[in-house]
């Protein structure tokens, strides 16, 4: 059987790239879901120049157009869910119901974003003067490059795509080179819309070609970024340097608070669900599970039980509870923040350990360490993998300290019954997102997703506040005479 072959989509045309990649399955390396085209820098300003051109029609378009657009994507998503959710299983390596789930996500956020096409407007006060009117209006920003990692296939991409589209921006996006297949599948779904020509454009290929081409442009008014802190920070520091709008969202290393007084059965929960599922491959996952004296044991046993049962196999398989490492790299990475854990003292409980299955594929049991401290590496550094480790505290006050001690500030939890402590935790947890008795991972489409310190930069994504990186405001004084 011939592998099939996918092209990049620029200028309302699909081209061929000077070269192509292969999109492995990572629950089976035998298995090539495509060669997927890899864009050069001419492909890329090409691209930029095609959405610059678009600029002016898609700015000019009316609510209901692009209404119309955005629920027409989350309408055919939604149709076709248990297909596209394969895909992205398949080439991301999270469980089917997960690959669903986060299909479905996507058209969700779709069609709110639809609806904030029709919502979105600005303000009229009364001026400071006699006989003015001021009325703040909402404007695209222009050009936006949208660039995204591999963990959340076409979940990211589209709380990126959809308000860009909704707020009349013109787009180039482009995908991590290990998932590209979702993201050629919304580009797709795109190209039959009645978006003008150009206004939306796939770029796939290598970040330090396409990604910083789509970076430096001039033409290009807002960089909106997902991915690594190194990236990241390199990102920023040249967008701002020729004043483009940048929002990033990195890295966290977010805690888990388990008090004395917790719900034991809902602790253990909060803690294996957002620190072991997608296998562990979430910004939002805890790695960090901070744990007082009195429930330390029970809740250390709890666990480990817990990751007895869960079965490491094929995404597709059915009965799967986590799928594989998405790659040899990051599993070879993963390994080597056990060893240093164990390195520095830590004591590995349960798994860790490379394990095989039928089919080829990156396949690791989850990690769990006790014994450790917060000044460790395996406390400070992302692992981005199904690691976590527990470090045990006396009380509330240096649960929170502990917790807020990282350089990141993403998603932070607490597990206990008493409200003074969740109350205290929702009011000085340092991270753009907090959760009482719930995984530190799992948010809803419709409110803000972000986080402080390290973690992010720019203004929020997701929800209403998504306008405010996505249009630009003016303020018009007029005498009324
Ligand atoms: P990455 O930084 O390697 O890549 C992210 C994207 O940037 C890819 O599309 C890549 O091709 C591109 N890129 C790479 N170099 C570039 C350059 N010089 N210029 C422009 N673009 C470039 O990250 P990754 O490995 O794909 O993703 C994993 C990371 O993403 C983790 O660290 C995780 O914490 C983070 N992440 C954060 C969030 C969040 O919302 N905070 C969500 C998901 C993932």
């Amino acid at each position: 059987m011939t592998t099939p072959r996918f092209h990049n989509f620029i200028d309302g045309q699909w081209v061929a790239g000077d070269a192509s990649r292969p999109n492995v399955n990572p629950s089976d390396t035998n298995d090539i879901i495509g060669e997927y085209a890899q864009a050069d820098e001419a492909q890329a300003l090409a691209a930029i120049a095609a959405a610059e051109s678009a600029a002016p029609a898609w700015a000019a378009s009316t609510p209901q157009q692009r209404f119309d657009v955005l629920d027409a994507v989350g309408s055919e998503l939604l149709a076709r869910k248990d297909e596209i959710g394969r895909l992205l299983s398949r080439e991301e390596g999270k469980t089917l119901p997960e690959g669903i789930g986060e299909t479905v996500r996507a058209a969700m956020i779709f069609k709110f974003f639809a609806g904030e096409a029709l919502r979105h407007g600005g303000e009229a006060l009364p001026s400071v003067r006699p006989g003015v009117d001021v009325e703040i209006t909402r404007h695209p920003v222009g050009v936006v490059s949208l660039i995204t990692p591999w963990n959340f296939p076409i979940a990211i991409p589209a709380w990126k795509i959809a308000p860009a589209l909704a707020f009349g921006n013109t787009v180039v996006h482009k995908p991590a080179e290990l998932v590209p297949g979702c993201a050629w599948t919304l580009a797709e779904i795109l190209s039959r819309t009645a978006l003008p020509r150009g206004a939306f454009n796939l770029l796939m290929g290598p970040g330090s070609r396409v990604g910083a081409t789509m970076v430096d442009a001039p033409a290009v008014r807002a960089i909106s970024f997902t991915g690594s802190v190194a990236t990241g920070r390199r990102l920023i520091a040249a967008a701002a340097a020729r004043q483009a709008k940048v929002q990033a969202e990195m890295g966290g290393k977010n805690p888990l608070v388990v008090l004395d007084d917790a719900d034991l059965g809902v602790a253990v929960n909060a803690a294996v669900q957002s620190a072991y599922f997608s296998t562990g491959q979430r910004c939002t996952a805890s790695s960090r599970f901070i744990v007082t004296a009195g429930i330390h044991d029970a809740f250390v046993a709890a666990v480990a039980d817990k990751l007895r049962t869960l079965k490491v196999d094929h995404a597709l398989k059915a009965g799967t509870d986590i799928g594989p490492v998405v790659d040899a790299r990051q599993l070879a990475s993963n390994l080597a923040h056990i060893e240093r854990a164990k390195g520095d003292g830590a004591e590995l409980v349960f798994g860790g350990d490379v394990v095989e299955r039928e089919t080829p594929g990156f396949y690791q049991r989850p990690a769990l360490f006790v014994n450790t401290t917060n000044a460790m590496a395996i406390s400070r550094e992302e692992v981005f993998g199904p690691v976590a480790n527990v470090v045990r505290v006396a009380d509330y006050d240096e649960a929170l300290a502990v917790a807020n001690d990282t350089e990141f500030g993403l998603s932070s939890g607490i597990c206990t019954r008493s409200l003074k402590a969740a109350a205290n935790f929702r009011r000085h947890a340092q991270a753009g997102m907090v959760m009482v008795n719930l995984p530190t991972a799992g948010v809803d489409y419709h409110v803000p997703f972000g986080g402080t310190k390290g973690s992010s930069h720019g203004p929020r994504e997701q929800g209403a506040y998504a306008a405010e990186f996505y249009s630009t405001v003016k303020t018009s004084y007029v005498a009324a005479g």
